[in-house]
């Protein structure tokens, strides 16, 4: 599968543990037309020189950042662009990310809930939104430094759905500093109430570069680590969610007859990551991964906004290794809960999984962290639980 990543690196307010690629700035200080040509611009040259043209494209996610502080009129710019440039499938999924905020404020250009109409103009352009609500506790958004409260995630929940959205996925992150269990079963029963089709629920993780307040945070225990984690899983596959991807929940309700619905709302986009697919990432700081020939490639954009804005693109490009590739390629599909098609493995490596990794399997079998089933290998909820730790040993 080939899919289109769009990264929008501007944000009203940097959160106290964002480590992506995003400025913050006043919604009415964005270059919205200069970035949204750059990448318009960029998008013409990437799919002449890397010869993506024919390629179809199976899935388009506009990612940050934050992509809702882009009038819808630069959004369809890129979008036509992308449709002009690639063969885009008929049944693509198409993502924008959102923060509450913008979408139930009212700042000068915008998109806003209350107004409805250009809410629903991005679901006509976009049949799948992203909300980046991370906890419905007010006192845990203030410390993660965010700049909605809860009462405006849910009412952005509430506005997406009204403007026709059928496909909405919200992110929430446990292990957030001095959170207790109990206040983390309830971001799970308020997101519960709202029937979206799709729930990321990731843990709080603080890269060591970072700096600031988060440096003193205290966050869960290995031991509290995975109590949450458990909770998380049996508490949404209570409720009818699939959980497909270690910290990634589907729908499992609203299946019209004949479809499958846990593969209707599995995150499309990002399962082609954990699979291994080719993608194009376009923006200030994306990166890519295409295969050329017999070449596996890893391309970075420079994280430089004036730099992209001025069209200077300069890629950081690493030529992926066979023992890389593998282990890419393993850890990732380890990670959902299909796991590995061990064929898919052979007719990709000219490699057995067992010749590349000799006895692994075998002894994450007998030690109940993984399970053979036919041609797939995956992890058990024991093998999850310890999921970076067996990664290690690829
Ligand atoms: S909204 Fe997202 S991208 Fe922006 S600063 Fe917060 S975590 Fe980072």
């Amino acid at each position: 599968m080939f899919g289109i990543y769009i990264h929008i690196p501007f944000c009203l307010k940097k959160c106290a543990y964002c480590d992506f690629h995003s400025l913050a700035m006043k919604a009415d200080d964005v270059p919205q037309k200069e970035y949204a040509m750059a990448v318009c611009e960029e998008i013409e040259k990437q799919a002449a020189l890397r010869n993506l043209r024919n390629k179809k494209v199976e899935s388009i996610y506009f990612g940050g950042g934050t992509p809702t502080l882009l009038e819808i009129k630069y959004l369809e710019l890129i979008l036509n662009s992308i449709r002009k440039n690639f063969a885009v499938a008929d049944n693509a999924e198409i993502t924008i990310e959102a923060n509450p905020e913008t979408l139930t404020i009212e700042p000068s250009h915008t998109t806003t809930a209350s107004a409805g109409r250009p809410y629903r103009t991005i679901a006509q352009n976009f049949n799948r939104l992203s909300i980046g609500v991370q906890t419905f506790n007010d006192k845990h958004l203030k410390t993660l430094g965010r700049i909605h409260s809860a009462e405006t995630a849910k009412k952005a929940i509430t506005a997406a759905s009204d403007a026709g959205f059928k496909n909405i996925s919200i992110d929430l992150m446990w292990g957030l500093p001095e959170q207790t269990i109990n206040e983390m079963e309830t971001d799970i029963e308020e997101a519960l109430k709202f029937g979206v089709q799709h729930i990321s629920a990731y843990q709080l993780t603080i890269d060591e570069n970072l700096k600031g307040p988060c440096k003193m945070w205290k966050l869960p225990d290995d031991e509290l680590s995975r109590r949450m984690w458990l909770l998380a899983h049996d508490r949404l596959v209570a409720a009818g969610y699939e959980h497909y991807e270690i910290s990634n929940f589907a729908a499992d309700r609203y299946a019209p007859l004949g479809l499958s619905m846990t593969q209707k709302f599995r995150c499309k986009h990002n399962l082609n990551y954990w699979r291994y697919g080719e993608w194009l990432g376009l923006g200030s700081g994306a990166s890519s991964f295409l295969t050329e020939g017999v070449t596996s490639l890893h391309l970075t954009t420079a994280k430089n906004i004036p730099q992209y804005l001025r069209r200077d693109f300069t890629y950081e490009i690493e030529e992926i290794s066979q023992k890389t590739a593998m282990t890419e390629y393993s850890f990732l599909a380890l990670r959902t809960f299909e796991g590995i098609y061990l064929n898919d493995f052979k007719n990709r490596f000219s490699k057995e999984f067992n010749a590349a990794y000799p006895n692994l399997s075998k002894e994450w079998i007998k030690n109940g962290l993984a399970r053979l089933d036919g041609n797939r290998l995956s992890l058990t909820i024991d093998g999850m639980l310890i999921s970076n730790e067996l990664f290690g040993r690829l």
